[in-house]
């Protein structure tokens, strides 16, 4: 059951209105760039700096809980790491101002065109991300150095290359976005065959061609549209709808490629890892996370990819080997694999959700005395600078998370039945592997 929001006028309106989303875009830039100052020139101690506080309490908070799963790339649609350079690209801020573009417009090479640079990017910032999440000078360079890629790959290539191909959080926003219960699509296939100019492709007098290298015509899936809305200003036949629709409706289209199978099983891994290292009661490995460059931490880095990269996917592989098996499915192992990859998205996603729960809860109290003194230099803008730490919503917490995991553990369920159905393979020892690693989850939380 779909419903097309646009056609109340209100809503398509301030869809298509630029001003609406450019107004949230500059509060989002200019906290962006606030935060990136308040690390280089405030105080060193993470929880009370602006910069580590909003980017990995707030906003982390607000993406994992709410954006993703129910607004799916909602995050994307108004996010200020690429406007600089977007803005430089098109020589523009607001309506396109009828030339070619400037600069190089070079196109994506397309051995690029997938997103393992995005699975490397990801595991890059997740093996330093100790340090990362607690010291605001390196938050701070994480986070200009983002800024800076992203300008200097809008001047080079064409489009939003940066967001597509090489964005760390980017790429996880996208697997999960699947999942999301809102999509754009076309409103019918025919009008868009008969459509010339494919304005929205190529960008006409009215907006720019879709910045995401996207088509709209043969969009299936959530993966690779940022919401920019873009579309909705160019098509000249009214074509483009944002639809709301039952969660997970992408995913009874299970997935054939590699890049996005493994993004499913690093974010799924990730999530574990991080409940027993920033959670969990082990001092030592704590410690060898955060010793970056020790040999303890070269440890670390060896057990996590490990993990990541061979044990996970190998069990997995084993049980959709198991599933072939049982049925005598005559269907590729790669193939099995990558499909049956698609149904651990839920979960995955689900986990993110329980771990930042502990996670935000605990630390939420931050948020108020950072906003009245966000450099640690002793002011009280909002008179909240002395609000003390204690976390939040304790009681809830053990309750709330032991739902989350076992919701998230039947819906990968009911979509690996699916998915197992669509391929003529049993899906039972898929769903053990699912039912096992929720279980550990489960004891690395509690
Ligand atoms: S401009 Fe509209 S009708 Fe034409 S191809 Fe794009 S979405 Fe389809
Ligand atoms: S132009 Fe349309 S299809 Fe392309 S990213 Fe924006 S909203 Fe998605």
């Amino acid at each position: 059951m779909r419903s097309d929001l646009t056609r109340f006028p209100f809503v398509k309106s301030l869809l298509k209105n630029r001003w609406p989303q450019f107004l949230v875009w500059f509060v989002m830039l200019a906290g962006f760039l606030f935060a990136i100052l308040s690390g280089f020139f405030g105080t060193p101690v993470g929880n009370r700096n602006f910069g580590i506080v909003f980017v990995w309490i707030a906003w982390w908070a607000v993406l994992i809980l709410v954006a993703v799963p129910f607004f799916g790339r909602g995050w994307c649609s108004v996010c200020p790491i690429p406007l600089p350079g977007e803005w430089l690209q098109r020589g523009a801020i607001m309506n396109p101002p009828g030339k070619k573009p400037r600069w190089f417009n070079l196109r994506w090479p397309n051995k690029l065109r997938n997103i393992w640079l995005q699975n490397l990017t990801f595991t890059l910032v997740a093996l330093f991300s100790s340090v990362i999440l607690t010291t605001p000078k390196v938050t701070s360079i994480v986070l200009a150095a983002m800024l800076f890629l992203a300008i200097g790959m809008s001047i080079v290539f064409e489009r939003r290359t940066f967001c597509r191909y090489l964005c760390p959080v980017g790429g996880f926003i996208g697997l999960y976005a699947q999942a999301a219960p809102m999509e754009l699509r076309v409103k019918n296939k025919q009008v868009c065959l008969a459509c010339k100019d494919k304005p929205c492709y190529n960008g006409s007098e009215a907006g720019y061609g879709c910045p995401w290298d996207v088509f709209p015509g043969g969009l299936t899936k959530n993966t690779y549209c940022g919401l920019c809305m873009e579309c909705l200003r160019t098509c000249p036949y009214d074509n483009i709808s944002v639809n709301t629709r039952p969660f997970s409706a992408d995913l009874s289209k299970p997935s054939g490629r590699m890049d996005e199978a493994f993004k499913a099983f690093i974010m799924l891994g990730a999530a574990m890892i991080y409940a027993g290292v920033l959670l969990g009661p082990w001092g030592k490995i704590k410690l060898a996370a955060y010793s970056v460059g020790s040999l303890s931490w070269f440890g670390y880095t060896a057990v996590f990819l490990a993990f990541i990269f061979g044990l996970l996917p190998a069990l997995f592989l084993g049980a959709v080997g198991i599933g072939k098996v049982l049925t005598k499915s005559t269907l590729a192992l790669k193939q099995s694999f990558t499909a049956f990859a698609t149904a651990i998205v839920p979960l995955g996603l689900m986990f993110w959700v329980a771990f930042s729960l502990s996670f935000v809860l605990t630390n939420a109290a931050y948020i108020f005395s950072s906003l009245s003194d966000p450099f640690g230099w002793g002011w009280d803008l909002f008179g909240t600078a002395a609000i003390s730490w204690q976390p939040y919503l304790t009681s809830l917490l053990l309750p709330l998370q032991t739902g989350v995991l076992v919701g998230g553990l039947l819906w990968t369920a009911r979509t690996t039945q699916k998915v197992g159905s669509k391929v003529n393979i049993s899906p039972i020892p898929v769903i053990i592997f699912s039912t096992v690693v929720t279980l550990t989850m489960l004891g690395l939380l509690l």
